[in-house]
């Protein structure tokens, strides 16, 4: 197994952020990620909405932006692991340390932990043959808005994720219905208004105080059946069911490391060292004074804590930020060692 400069654990926007500028101060980096795609929290809950405060790109969606990260991040030869999940570092007695994952080890000299909000998997709704339909009609999130296009989609719950899909899905479904199980919406005011305003012109189904019982279908999911709070029940055309329920993160082993913790992200200093010697950290799974969490940010620490990592890769060497404009891009690919 090669040794790469730095590991860097999740490939989210700041650790695409953290590969480039690996690739801009010359030193070799990998990426593991524990899931089967890159770009995070962007690909996995919202590829099709468009985000406007990645500054310089006024208006971009969350698939085109991970595309471009993608473009950029790995054009250094960054190695990537996808489907890995780690499970520990360690420390070995040449001063090289390990990264392990379920299946691999993979040395490296320094370790970047960009591991967001953790794992993500998705709430399951557990109305009667949601399970047997997963992918067959049932969808926990919105990869590709035109799958729906011309359909009767249903969608469960009622949060913000909830009510923007039922915006954004009016335009292209023949029919969308929301279906939530209290009267009481949680999501931002003028999007729960916009929903009502959609409702009340016809464009969209709204049952409140219901819930989703059961779906109906053999190889594609074809209707659901509804039950309000009277115990009344109804079967509706659907071709389509989005549970938004939520999601449950987990940090996973990351917590048995010895890194020291502040509701449940990693304590880091303005270099982005954690208190483990060689592993810094960045992005939504850090914490400092004044922290936020937003790409933007994410994207700055990342800089921050490659810069830290060629420090610790090349001890007493004076390492340089350079300007892109100015030094332009290092030479494509980066030697690794055997
Ligand atoms: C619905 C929604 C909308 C949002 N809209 C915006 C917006 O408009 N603008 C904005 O700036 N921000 C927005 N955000 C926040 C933004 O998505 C995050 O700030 C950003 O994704 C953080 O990037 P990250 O790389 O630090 O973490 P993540 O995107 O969470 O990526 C971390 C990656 O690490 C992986 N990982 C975790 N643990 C391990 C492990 N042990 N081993 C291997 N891999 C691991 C995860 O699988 C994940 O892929 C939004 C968030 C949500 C949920």
């Amino acid at each position: 197994m090669e040794i790469r400069d730095v590991t860097i654990i999740g490939g989210g926007p700041t650790g695409l952020a953290a590969a480039f500028r690996a690739g801009m101060h010359e030193i070799s980096a990998r990426i593991v990620e524990t899931a089967t795609h890159l770009g995070g929290q962007v690909t996995a809950l919202y590829p099709e909405k468009k985000i406007y405060d990645v500054f310089g790109l006024p208006e971009i969606l969350g698939k085109d932006l991970v595309r471009d990260l993608i473009k950029q991040g790995l054009q250094f030869g960054a190695e990537v692991s996808l489907g890995e999940a780690v499970m520990a570092v360690n420390y070995k007695d040449d001063g090289l340390m390990e990264v392990i994952t379920d299946s691999r080890a993979y040395p490296t000299r320094a370790v970047i932990i960009a591991g967001g909000i953790g794992l993500i998997t998705p709430r399951k709704h557990d109305a009667d043959g949601c399970d047997r339909l997963e992918g067959k009609g049932v969808y926990y999130s919105v990869q590709h808005l035109e799958l729906f296009r011309g359909q009767k989609v249903v969608i469960a719950g009622g949060g913000d994720s909830a009510l923007d899909w039922v915006i954004n899905l009016a335009e292209v479904a023949e029919r969308v219905t929301l279906v939530h199980r209290s009267d009481d919406f949680k999501g931002h005011a003028s999007t729960v208004r916009q929903v009502q305003q959609l409702a009340d012109r016809g464009r969209v189904g709204l049952h409140i105080s219901t819930v989703v019982t059961a779906l109906h279908g053999n190889s594609h999911l074809e209707a659901v059946t509804l039950r309000n709070s009277r115990g009344i029940e109804h079967t509706i055309e659907a071709q389509a069911l989005l549970p938004m329920l939520g999601f449950h993160m987990n940090l996973g082993p990351m917590t048995q490391w010895g890194l020291k913790f502040e509701q449940k992200n990693i304590v880091v200093n303005s270099r982005m060292e954690t208190n483990l010697p060689g592993v810094f950290a960045a992005g939504d799974m850090v914490t400092y004074p004044g922290k936020i969490k937003l790409i933007a940010t994410g994207f700055a620490e990342a800089a921050i804590a490659v810069k830290s990592a060629v420090e610790h890769v090349r001890p007493g060497e004076k390492v340089r930020v350079q300007y892109s404009s100015i030094a332009g891009l290092p030479k494509k690919k980066l030697e690794v060692s055997a």
